[in-house]
């Protein structure tokens, strides 16, 4: 496997940052996912725009212009024979002292790591979730690397053996899961999902689904629901690059359906994969 920092193609095996690197010592960084379908990048044009706000809004700038790193993503794709996959990318601000202030002169760091991954297909299982505390900082919509909250939600799901956490704010409103968005749809058919302010990330999924929703002539709504709505929803599910859309069936052991993918989830998923499949036939 290849490796690429900071303009350089490196074995995987030794590809390294500096001990003071901010991502390291602050978190001080931003990070994109990008899923790799049959060859080709999936929204990478959404991914590459929420890089772009993420730095801004932390001041990082941006490490190269913008078409050379999708070059160098697609190289990163060829080189390590992905067809079916994940492409990481990360940027900090950079190797610096260790100091809170940003240094004066400090340039971006870049990694890009890519590597093979089966997704399921059209038709999968539904999958269980559970509910913990939200204890993230006020600025979600920030696609930083400062995820020790999502760790510790991770293997609180891991260990009820659920495949994702859905986080509830202060007020009992479920905000998105650890690494996906949070969807539901009601009893009269409405799809929810939480609209996209600073509580929680702006996925390129979640954007994607929103405009399948809107083609297919679903009702939507943006806005919080609480996991008790959700416990008493007609479907529910997650969305994120590397699940595209997954059926839930089941809320901190409050089974919502037998287990089936309901239809609505079944519409976006194949519309997702519609989506890809023409992608990679173009
Ligand atoms: N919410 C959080 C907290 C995430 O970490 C992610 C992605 O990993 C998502 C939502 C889904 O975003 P996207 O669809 O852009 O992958």
């Amino acid at each position: 496997r290849i490796a690429y920092v900071n303009g350089r193609y490196v074995p995987h095996s030794e590809a390294s940052v500096h001990v003071e690197d901010r991502g390291f010592q602050f978190a001080d960084g931003v990070y994109e996912v990008v899923a790799v379908y049959k060859g080709q990048l999936i929204d990478e044009k959404g991914h590459l725009d929420r890089l772009e706000r993420s730095l801004s809004e932390l001041q990082i700038a941006m490490p190269m212009a913008r078409a050379a790193l999708a070059q160098v993503l697609r190289r990163m794709v060829r080189v390590n024979l992905v067809r079916d996959g994940l492409v990481y990318f990360q940027v900090t601000r950079g190797v610096a002292p260790r100091d809170f202030p940003f240094p004066y002169a400090a340039m971006p760091t870049i990694v890009v790591t890519a590597r093979s991954k089966a997704f399921p297909g059209r038709d999968v299982k539904p999958v269980t979730v559970i509910t913990t505390p939200d204890q993230r900082w006020a600025r979600r919509d920030i696609k930083t690397v400062g995820l020790l909250p999502a760790a510790l939600a991770k293997q609180k799901a891991r260990q009820a053996k659920a495949f994702e956490a859905w986080q509830v704010d202060a007020d009992g409103y479920v905000t998105e899961g650890a690494s996906s968005n949070a969807w539901i749809v009601t009893k009269d058919n409405v799809i929810v999902t939480r609209q996209a302010d600073h509580n929680i990330l702006r996925g390129i999924t979640r954007m994607a689904i929103l405009e399948f929703a809107r083609e297919n002539g679903f009702r939507f709504e943006e806005r919080p629901f609480t996991v008790e709505e959700a416990q008493n929803a007609r479907e529910a599910f997650v969305s994120s690059a590397s699940t595209f859309v997954m059926p839930v069936w089941k809320i901190d052991n409050v089974a919502i359906s037998n287990g089936e993918m309901g239809p609505v989830a079944k519409t976006l998923r194949d519309a997702y994969f519609d989506a890809m499949e023409q992608l990679a036939d173009a």
